[in-house]
């Protein structure tokens, strides 16, 4: 059976959309610890990050890199903190995540919640960046 993140890049299942290409996509991550929390996936499905073959993986940081300036353009914040646990989806991906403080990568914290209209914005500010 597919994982959530196949159906989203194959369109059954909606996602805010940051980025794509032919091996990569990139969408706003639906429960953010900050604006502008974005998730970066393989096409490939493959479950855990190290489990990815060299090139792939130094591809993905590449792309990831492309959308964190992105981000960083469209999002006040010191920089963009990037993590991986993968401990819900098994689906590799990066988080990308704007912050001003180590706070602000704890994943214990509430998430945000934001209309569709402010994910459509703060993904179009995106978009308009990269
Ligand atoms: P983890 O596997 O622990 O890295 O967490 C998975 C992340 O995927 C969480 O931050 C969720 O909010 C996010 N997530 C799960 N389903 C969706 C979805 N349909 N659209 C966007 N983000 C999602």
């Amino acid at each position: 059976m597919s994982t959530i993140f196949t159906k989203i890049i194959d369109g059954e299942i909606p996602s805010y959309k940051i980025a794509e290409n032919e091996k990569f996509y990139a969408f706003l991550d639906i429960n953010p610890l900050a604006k502008g929390h974005t998730l970066v996936i393989p096409k490939k499905e493959i479950n855990y990050i190290f489990d990815i073959q060299d090139d792939l993986l130094s591809e993905m940081m590449v792309f990831a890199k492309k959308v964190a300036k992105a981000i960083e353009k469209s999002i006040s914040c010191e920089r963009i903190g990037v993590t991986v646990i993968g401990l819900e989806v098994p689906h590799a991906h990066i988080h990308l995540i704007p912050i001003n403080s180590i706070t602000d990568m704890d994943f214990s914290k509430a998430k945000l919640s934001f209309s569709k209209e402010e994910f459509e914005k703060i993904t179009e500010s995106i978009v308009s960046n990269l």
